[in-house]
C-alpha cells in the first residue's frame, strides 16, 4: 500500500552519530544544539525571528497568549483542521467561533469571517490546511481594517509560499509542528515566527515558565507565568540533521501535487481545488473534490492506494457544542473532499499508478 503519511527519518549513517554525540554531550536541555537549530530554520525560512518549542500545539498556545486572547474572548477559527488548533484555543479560556469555509477549497471564507467580528474577537485563526494556503490577500486587508491580529497555523504549510515568500513571514504569528507525520519532524516539535522584537523576547520567557534565561536564575524574577515549552537539545540535533534533507522533502511533495494538478484536471468526478492568488501550496497532503467518496476510496484502496480524508470537523467535539453553528460550505466540502498521498516516499512509479488508479474510474 502507498501510505497517505510517513515519518521521514535521515539515514542512520548521517542521524545516529548526531544523536549519540548529543546523547552523551552532558548538556540535553535547552541548549547550543537548539539555538543552531534555530539558526539554520530561520535562514531556510528568511525570518529571524522563530524560536523553537516542544511541539506545534505549544506554539499555538503561545500564538493566542501573545495576541492577547484570554478568557471571554472570542477567535474565529475553522473546523476544517487538526485538534490542536482549537484545544489550543480552549486552553486560553477564549471562545471559538466557527467561520465557514469556502466550499471549493476548504480554506476559511475572508467574507465570513468579516461576518463574525464582534468587538470581543481577538484574534482570526487561519489554517493552511494539507498545505494549501489561505486567501492570505483578502486576511491581510481584513486585519489592517480592524486591527484584529492572524494567527497562522500552518502545521501542514512548511514550504508554502505567499507572495514569493515562505509562509512564517506573513502574519504577525505563524506556527509549524515538527510532530511525526509532517513535512519535516524532529520526532516532536514546533516553531513560533513573530514579527517584533518585543513578541520574540516575551515568547522567550513563556517557554520557560516565564525566566530570563540571559539573567542568572538567581537574578531572575517571574513577572508572567510561563510554560515549560522549550525544545531540547536532543530533538534540535535530529533536526539539524533533517534539515539538510529539508529542501528534497519538499522538491518531491511540489512536484508530485503539481503533476496531480495537471493529470487529474477534466478526469471525470474529480474537481481539482483551485489556489488563491500568490499562494503556492506545499502539498503535505495532495487533496480534491470527488463524487461518490466512498466508493472512490474502496476502488483506490482495492488498487494499492491509501485515499481518505484525515480528521474530523472540529465542531463535532462536545467542548465546542456551545459554538455549533451552520457551516454550509463546511457541509459541502467535507462530504466530498480526500486526500492522496503526495508525500517524499511517492516516487515516478508510484505517482503513475496513483494517477491511472484514479483515471480508471469508480
Ligand atoms: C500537527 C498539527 C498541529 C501541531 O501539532 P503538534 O503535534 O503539537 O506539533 C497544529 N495544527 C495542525 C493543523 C496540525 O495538524
Amino acid at each position: 500500500m502507498i501510505p497517505l503519511v510517513k515519518p521521514f527519518m535521515a539515514p542512520a549513517a548521517e542521524m545516529m552519530p548526531a544523536l549519540e554525540k548529543i546523547l552523551y554531550s552532558g548538556y540535553i536541555a535547552e541548549g547550543q544544539a537548539v539555538y543552531d537549530f534555530e539558526a539554520a530554520f530561520r535562514s531556510f525560512f528568511g525570518n529571524p525571528r522563530m524560536l523553537a518549542l516542544h511541539s506545534g500545539t505549544d506554539a499555538l498556545h503561545l500564538a493566542l497568549i501573545l495576541a492577547g486572547v484570554g478568557p471571554g474572548d472570542e477567535v474565529i477559527s475553522t473546523a476544517m483542521t487538526a485538534e490542536p488548533t482549537n484545544v489550543a484555543i480552549a486552553m486560553t479560556g477564549a471562545k471559538v467561533v466557527w467561520g465557514d469555509v469556502d466550499p471549493a477549497t476548504g480554506l476559511l471564507s475572508p467574507d465570513s469571517v468579516r461576518s463574525l467580528i464582534t468587538g470581543k474577537t481577538r484574534a482570526i485563526m487561519l489554517v493552511h490546511y494539507a498545505g494549501m494556503v489561505c486567501d492570505l490577500r483578502e486576511f491581510d486587508r481584513i486585519s489592517a481594517e480592524t486591527g484584529i491580529p492572524l494567527i497562522e497555523d500552518a502545521a501542514h504549510a512548511l514550504g508554502s509560499r505567499f507572495a514569493g515568500k515562505f509562509i512564517g513571514n506573513n502574519a504577525p504569528y505563524t506556527v509549524f509542528s515538527l510532530q511525526a507525520i509532517k513535512h519535516m519532524t524532529t520526532v516532536d516539535g514546533g516553531f513560533l515566527a513573530v514579527k517584533s522584537d518585543a513578541d520574540l523576547e516575551r515568547a522567550r520567557r513563556l517557554r520557560w515558565f516565564g525566566l530570563d534565561k540571559a539573567k542568572p536564575r538567581l537574578e531572575n524574577d517571574i513577572t508572567e507565568v510561563g510554560y515549560k515549552y522549550a525544545m531540547n537539545n536532543v530533538n534540535a540535533a535530529i533536526g539539524l540533521v533533517q534539515m539538510r534533507h529539508l529542501r528534497a522533502i519538499l522538491d518531491r511533495h511540489q512536484a508530485n501535487g503539481k503533476f496531480y494538478d495537471n493529470a487529474f484536471r477534466g478526469v471525470p468526478g474529480v474537481t481539482c481545488v483551485p489556489y488563491y492568488p500568490e499562494t503556492e501550496p506545499s502539498y503535505w497532503l495532495y487533496t480534491m473534490l470527488v463524487e461518490r467518496r466512498e466508493d472512490f476510496c474502496r476502488a483506490l484502496n482495492d488498487r494499492g492506494i491509501v485515499a481518505s480524508p484525515l480528521h474530523l470537523r472540529s465542531d463535532r467535539h462536545s467542548i465546542f457544542s456551545y459554538a455549533r453553528r451552520k457551516l454550509e460550505g463546511l457541509d459541502q466540502f467535507y462530504s466530498n473532499f480526500v486526500h492522496l498521498p503526495c508525500g517524499w516516499w511517492v516516487g515516478d512509479e508510484e505517482r503513475e499508478q496513483v494517477v491511472d488508479a484514479v483515471k480508471k474510474g469508480w
